[in-house]
């Protein structure tokens, strides 16, 4: 998968996303990143790319033809149209399930506001998907196309050393993880819990269940409600019959 970063701060973006994972991705032709200075494409001959906004306010915003051209350079050279993701608190907001979708893209176009964001008419001529990557606001896009690219490059096979690592993972499955354990056996009298070394695997992954149920029961309990939903007879002994209703008669209903 080919990312392209719209951006004013290139260098940013690809120090950022050059390290450890990714950078393996990248090395092994997974993934691969590209940030596109917006500035290089300006008609102004000062090389300015923001200018104050119509109707007056505070800060400067981005304007469209920039934007456009930078964007225009970039879809010329791929083979198909692709998505064009504006970073914006105005977006929805970015979960591992819109993650997923996005990694099933060949080539992803990121653009990165700065200042009080972008002239409007541009953003409706090439954005197709806005992403917020939570109810606060940032100084710039770039930390949160960062956010967006780590997320979808984890979930393309192969990234990660091994693929079963993201299946268990917080949000995969709509549950926290549970609590995990290294050695030594015990740290600051804290002993790992006995059934991680019991050897029993069926044993292992249903304490594991149980814990990944009660911590997204406690700390998520939004998850915890729609998981429920999802599976009504999680947690129910199985094979046992629903008590009967008590007959309108019965001593019980008295
Ligand atoms: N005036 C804009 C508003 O109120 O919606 C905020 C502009 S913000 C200071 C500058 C840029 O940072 C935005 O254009 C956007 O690209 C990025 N940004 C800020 N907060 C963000 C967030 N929560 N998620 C994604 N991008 C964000």
């Amino acid at each position: 998968m080919r990312f392209h970063v719209m951006t004013l701060f290139p260098d940013m973006v690809m120090q950022g996303l050059r390290t450890s994972i990714l950078l393996r991705a990248e090395e092994k032709g997974l993934v691969s990143f590209e940030a596109v200075n917006i500035r290089e494409y300006t008609d102004n001959k000062h090389g300015k790319v923001d200018d104050y906004t119509y109707g007056g306010g505070a800060g400067m915003l981005m304007q469209a033809q920039p934007v456009y051209d930078c964007w225009d350079s970039i879809q010329r050279r791929l083979p198909g149209k692709a998505r064009v993701v504006y970073l914006t608190p105005q977006g929805k907001v970015f979960s591992q399930q819109m993650a997923r979708d996005l990694a099933e893209e060949e080539d992803l176009i990121l653009l990165c506001g700065h200042y009080e964001g972008i002239d409007e008419r541009v953003l409706e001529e090439i954005v197709t998907d806005e992403i917020s990557i939570g109810d606060y606001v940032l100084t710039g896009g770039e930390l949160a196309a960062m956010v967006v690219i780590d997320a979808v490059s984890r979930m393309i096979p192969g990234v990660l050393g091994n693929h079963d690592s993201s299946d268990t993972e917080s949000h995969m499955h709509g549950l926290l993880e549970y609590p995990q354990y290294s050695r030594p056996e015990e740290w600051h009298g804290k002993k790992v819990p006995p059934i991680l070394l019991s050897g029993d695997h069926a044993k292992v992954d249903a304490w594991r269940m149980e814990q990944a149920v009660e911590r997204t029961r406690i700390r998520r309990p939004d998850l915890y409600a729609a998981f429920m939903e999802a599976n009504p007879d999680y947690g129910k002994p199985k094979g046992r019959k629903k008590r009967p209703r008590p007959a309108k008669d019965s001593p019980e209903t008295g």
